[in-house]
This record gives structure tokens, sequence and C-alpha cells, in this order.
């Protein structure tokens, strides 16, 4: 999430809360791919990657599915399928999909992304309609919308299961596809109580993340019809994501899906928990949490306009505060130059949650910044 430079001290971090990327695989999940079941994947012949994309089907109530390394490879295999070169898809502006996959839409499918200013990343029917293009040659031509369930950079915010459906009903009344970026869809899930087949039922394909809040090292997987998956194994291939013997890094993910949905609402108790003991502290201000995620900018003096000019500069009021925490052993990602975000996860617990935003509380209270 930071810009430019990795985090340094990463390995310095006693209590990580950089992303919920950084979980390692327990004894559970590290038998369970000991014991894993192989096959050729390319030919559908791995057992263990065949029972996790008919579980995932069943969880999101989709035809099939289709196993895949990355959530950044769900959304440019997505946009393969629903696009055609020079086509405009639309999303929230905040949106992970523009703004932190590398310009993917544009070098990969040949995708222009037009942004809504949503809500916290959440936007209306009203909204997409004005953002669809009139039908001429002298415009792209509008052909998916693109919903993140929960949007991230926005303080992982739930979409409400009624918004969605009115955005997906406008999308199709004009033709577009519906694609959902679900990498954090089960905190949403957990945390409303709506099925994820639910929340999925309005979209032509939709997709959850395994290596994020669910733990796994590895993996992601993309939903829908069909004939929507037949197509997307093509661009499987093309994109060189189509695996061997992948039921090794699978029976994580099915493990993480046995064993680590209905935990999630621990997280989000622990990320409110953070939010409210750093509610106090002097020049701090906490967004409100929704999930997993705590944003909070600070105050002191920004340099930016004196920075390097890659942006990552270490004088960031951001910075200066994070690297302050990680001195101690708490590890933040910065994501603006006041803006910083805190993500819990499985391998932090209640009491370390605590500790990390007391130690924040009191370097606020220090002057450091
Ligand atoms: C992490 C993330 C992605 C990309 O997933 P990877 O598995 O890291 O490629 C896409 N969208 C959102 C909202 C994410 O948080």
């Amino acid at each position: 999430m930071a810009t430019g430079k990795p985090p340094s001290s990463a390995a310095a971090a006693r209590i990580d809360l950089y992303s919920d990327t950084v979980t390692r695989p327990g004894q559970g999940m590290r038998r369970a791919i000991a014991e894993a079941e192989v096959g050729d994947e390319q030919h559908r012949l791995d057992p263990t990657v065949n029972r996790l994309v008919e579980r995932v089907s069943e969880l999101l109530g989709a035809e099939d599915a289709l196993f895949l390394p990355s959530g950044t490879m769900c959304n440019m295999i997505s946009l393969r399928v629903h696009c055609s070169l020079g086509d405009e898809a639309i999303t929230d502006r905040s949106a992970h999909i523009r703004v932190n996959e590398s310009g993917g839409p544009a070098a990969l499918a040949g995708v222009n992304i037009a942004t809504i200013d949503g809500d916290k990343g959440v936007f209306t029917a009203h909204q997409l309609r004005e953002a669809i293009r009139p039908i001429g040659n002298h415009f792209p031509r509008s052909r998916c919308v693109i919903i993140e369930q929960t949007a991230n950079l926005t303080g992982g915010v739930i979409w409400p299961i009624e918004t969605i459906r009115e955005v997906c009903d406008t999308a199709k009344k004009f033709g577009l596809s519906c694609h959902m970026d679900g990498a954090r869809l089960f905190n949403a899930v957990v945390e409303t109580g709506v099925p994820g087949s639910e929340f999925c039922r309005s979209f032509d394909s939709a997709w959850i993340d395994f290596s994020k809040g669910l733990g796994a090292p590895v993996g992601a997987a993309l939903t829908g019809s069909a004939d929507f998956i037949r197509e997307a194994w093509r661009f499987k291939h093309q994109f060189g994501g189509a695996m061997r013997q992948s039921g090794i890094v699978a029976a994580a993910a099915l493990y993480a899906i046995e064993h680590n949905i209905t935990r999630l609402a621990d997280d989000h108790r622990n990320a409110r928990r953070f939010a409210e003991i750093l509610r106090d502290a002097p020049g701090i201000t906490v967004e409100p949490v929704h999930t997993n995620m705590v944003f909070f900018t600070v105050g002191g003096r920004n340099v930016l306009d004196q920075a390097e000019p890659d942006n990552t500069s270490t004088f960031t009021p951001a910075r200066v505060f994070a690297d302050a925490a990680l001195n101690q052993g708490v590890r933040f990602s910065v994501v603006g130059p006041r803006r910083l975000r805190a993500v819990t996860h499985l391998d932090v617990t209640s009491h370390q949650v605590e500790e990390a935003a007391k130690i924040a509380l009191q370097i606020a209270k220090s002057s450091v910044i």
C-alpha cells in the first residue's frame, strides 16, 4: 500500500498491521498443504482444485469458478471477457483496479476506466446512469461496472445489498456487465449476515481472495456462469495463470474457507477497539470503522512539496508517524501524506491490537510529529 520503497524494517515489526496479507500459514493449514491430493490443474485433474472451485461456486451461488494465482488476475481476466479494446469500465475513483493494479486495465485489457466520485467508495444507480456514455462513434463504449466489496481505500466500507441491486439493475438496463471485486467479500458477509450468494446474485462475475483476511498464502477464485468461466479459462492460459499441481496451494484456500471465515468477526471487533483507543489521541482523526480496517490522519507539517519526486519522502507526517511506530515494533501502512491504515487479521491478538493502539496514542502525545 505504501508508495515506492519497500517497507524497510518489516521484519522488525512485532505487531504487523500493514495489511491482512501479512498472515503466515499456521500448523493446521500447513498440514492441509502437506496432505493435499494433486493432479494436473490444466486438464482439470487436480482433485483439490476441483473441490475448491465447487465449494466457492456453492458459497457464491455461481454455476462455475476458476482458481487463479491472484485477485489482480481475476480482475484482468474479467475485463478481457466483458470488454473489447477501447471499451470503458466504470468504477469508484478509489477502486483498487484503478489505483493499485499498475495500469493493468489499459495495459492488459485495453480498457478505459471511468470514475465515479462515490460516497466512501459506494456510488448510486443515478451516479452510474450519469457515467454511462451516449452511443456514438466519438465515445468509448460503456461495457462494465465494477463494485468493490468491501471498498478498501475508503475504509473497508460495505456496499449495502439494496444499493448493489439498484446499481446492477441500471447497469443491465444499459447492457453493461456487472463485476464484483470481492477481495474482502467475506468481511461484508460476516459483518452483515447477508450470505455471499446474496451479495453476488446480481453479478456476471465475482471473485474472492484467499490471501487477505482468510489467511492463505496464495490464490483467488473467480466465479460466474458456465459460459463466462469457459471464456475466462482461455485467458487464464493467455495470462500465464494456468498452473499444474496447484492443489498444493488450493488446499490452503480450502482450509481457509473451512476455518477462517466466521473468525473475521474477531478482526472487526479488534479494529473497533483500536479506533476507540486512538480516538483520544491529540492531532489524530480516526475515520469510522466498518470492517477490519482503521484509517487515520495525523497532523504535523506537510513537507511533501519539498519531497523527492518519486513520492517516497520519509518526511511526510504519515511516514514520520509510521517510522516512530515501527521503532516500537508496530507496523502501519502509509496511504497518503497524512493518512495511515491499520488492518487487523488472524495473526494479531486482541491484546496486541490494543497494545499497538496504545503505542500510537503515545506517539501522538509525544509531539514526534
Ligand atoms: C488485494 C486487492 C486486490 C488484488 O488482489 P491480489 O490477490 O493482491 O492480486 C484487488 N482488489 C482489492 C480491493 C484488494 O484489496
